[in-house]
């Protein structure tokens, strides 16, 4: 199988899936066999970057740390810088940040502002979205940097969870290559 054969239910079906992780109840979908895969990674890393390309990204930008992963393997694709939307405290210069709720607690993402110019074209990639609140953040966090953000492309959705369904609430287009039924 050459790379640009592979479908992405050919790419589903290199998803790992174990239940209970990290916690009872949760289908963990697990890209580790997905990016081991040598027609799998690139060929994944070739469908997000058609969808970046339409979507005329100057500029990509992942979360950490999954979203580096693919993000910047679009952007080299593409030949546009990739950002990267840091958990606090990595960056060593002074940051932006935003703060988020999870199920419990908070969290938060950091970037360097410099690393955007103002009302440049980003196109933000994770690896999955599942209740939509880290790419809800870092969106918030992009936009408040000066990027023009209006799509965004995750390789995996969980509908049931409605985070793609939000992230179109706030205006953003959203693609995807796969969905899995259940959290
Ligand atoms: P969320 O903020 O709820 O959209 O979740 C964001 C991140 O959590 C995703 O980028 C994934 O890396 C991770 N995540 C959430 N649910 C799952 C799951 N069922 N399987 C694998 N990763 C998950």
């Amino acid at each position: 199988m050459s790379a640009g054969k592979l479908s992405p239910d050919d790419l589903k079906a290199l998803i790992r899936t174990v239940p209970d992780f990290p916690k009872p109840g949760i289908q963990f979908r697990d890209i580790t066999t997905l990016i081991g895969h040598g027609e799998g990674l690139p060929a994944t890393i070739n469908l997000l970057s058609e969808r970046a390309e339409a979507a005329g990204a100057q500029k990509i930008a992942g979360m950490e740390a999954r979203g580096f992963i693919f993000g910047a393997a679009v952007a080299a694709n593409l030949g546009v810088g990739f950002v990267p939307v840091r958990k606090p405290g990595k960056l060593p210069v002074e940051t932006i940040g935003v703060d988020y709720a999870l199920e419990y607690g908070t969290d938060r993402l950091e970037m360097d502002p410099s690393s955007i110019s103002q009302g440049e074209t980003v196109v933000m990639v994770d690896d999955l979205i599942a209740t939509g609140g880290t790419a809800l953040a870092a969106a918030k966090l992009l936009r408040s940097a000066g990027a023009a953000l209006q799509h965004a492309v995750f390789v995996i959705d969980l509908p049931d969870l409605g985070g793609a369904a939000k992230l179109r609430a706030d205006g953003l287009s959203v693609d995807i290559l796969m969905e899995f039924e259940g959290e």
